[in-house]
């Protein structure tokens, strides 16, 4: 029986007061969720402090949402992964689709942040996922393993076995229009034989579901056998939305 977590990403949203009333109200929420649910925040890396301030010594994890390949360097605009380990982050999302489309991300590039997060220590939490044109062709199977199999490739299975896979089809981020649990257990399972094929360790590793979690289909989902939990976009940015999604992993 793997554990549960889930995750918010609050991508570009938040402000230092908004993010104060939200991370407050959070953790008295967290504190009364059993036992075995992890659960943590994604923020934008200048809120770092205040983050570190407001979560630490708490059970709600934290981290960023991107990290760069590189450990220092003339990399303007980059955070590495070091910098936010300096705030207390132990989380890191790579290859989210937001970077993959409007950054020009590469399946390679996501993969060397992956290594380059677990080397600094940072858990990288991987996300993979087809386009609704990709899914309309038949081609989810081949596009989601194409991501993970390059990931993979990068790392040795002790390596392999300390990430979190999040499977955030395309379609279904940000549109209200969630998969249906039997389509995204169908991807965790292709998925899970995927990564059990690099090593037994592997296919253990947590794998979450993303795109339009709430409270009304989160219990539906986290009861799949292969659905370790979820990464929440816009809901986790509602203190009693993100936290009825907490309770029903
Ligand atoms: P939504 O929950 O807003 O659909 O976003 C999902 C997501 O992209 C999490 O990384």
């Amino acid at each position: 029986q793997r554990a549960k977590r889930v995750i918010g990403n609050w991508k570009m949203h938040g402000r230092l007061a908004e993010n104060e009333a939200l991370l407050r109200s959070v953790v008295k929420d967290a504190a009364s969720l059993s036992g075995g649910v992890h659960v943590g925040v994604c923020v934008p890396s200048p809120y770092l402090a205040q983050v570190q301030a407001l979560l630490g010594g708490t059970r709600v994890g934290y981290g960023v949402q991107d990290i760069s390949a590189h450990t220092h360097g003339a990399y303007t605009g980059e955070v590495a992964a070091e910098m936010a380990i300096d705030f207390g982050a132990t989380l890191a999302i790579v290859g989210h689709s937001e970077r993959r489309a409007y950054h020009r991300e590469s399946a390679e590039l996501v993969a060397t942040k992956t290594r380059r997060a677990l080397q600094a220590g940072l858990t990288p939490i991987v996300c993979i996922g087809e386009t609704l044109e990709e899914r309309e062709a038949g081609a989810t199977e081949a596009v989601v393993g194409a991501q993970l199999d390059a990931v993979l490739a990068l790392l040795s299975a002790d390596e392999a076995a300390r990430i979190v896979v999040a499977y955030e089809p395309v379609w279904a981020i940000g549109t209200g229009l969630s998969a249906t649990s039997a389509q995204a257990q169908a991807v965790h399972a292709f998925l899970r034989a995927r990564l059990a094929a690099k090593g037994a360790a592997v296919g253990d590793v947590p794998l979450l579901y993303g795109g339009s979690v709430k409270p009304e289909n989160a219990e539906e989902l986290f009861r799949q056998k292969d659905i370790d939990g979820g990464l929440i976009g816009g809901a986790s940015l509602k203190s009693k939305d993100f936290l009825a999604i907490c309770e029903a992993a």
